[in-house]
């Protein structure tokens, strides 16, 4: 389980945010969150539910948005959408060269939130 910590990295960036704006409570908050990313919607609301208890976040809705993988080919330098799935090394489907990097899907940030 990775939800936990990334939990309370994302309550601590949205506690700061919500500080600077002088917040009384948050509202929403928009999270995208990578459709690679080992960190599943429904845990992330849960642990949040847990980690924000006591804090101008606590009743704060969530809200997710999936933001796609894409994957870059380094030999003959087209993009395109790797198949999901698999670890395994990613294959271009272009020139069937494997020195494929991945760029986004991976990652979780804050869209928006919204304050009060
Ligand atoms: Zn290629």
């Amino acid at each position: 389980m990775h939800e936990l910590p990334l939990v309370r990295n994302l309550l601590t960036l949205i506690l700061d945010r919500a500080e600077e704006a002088e917040a009384e409570q948050v509202v929403a908050i928009e999270l995208s969150v990578g459709e690679l990313c080992d960190a599943q919607p429904d845990w992330i609301g849960r642990y949040f539910r847990l980690a924000a208890k006591g804090t101008i976040a606590e009743d704060a809705e969530l809200r997710f948005s999936v933001s796609e993988a894409r994957s870059a080919c380094s030999a003959c330098g087209r993009e395109f959408r790797p198949s999901l799935g698999t670890r395994a090394r990613i294959r271009c489907p272009f020139c069937g060269s494997d020195e494929c990097g991945l760029s986004g899907g991976m990652d979780y940030r804050i869209n928006s939130m919204e304050v009060r």
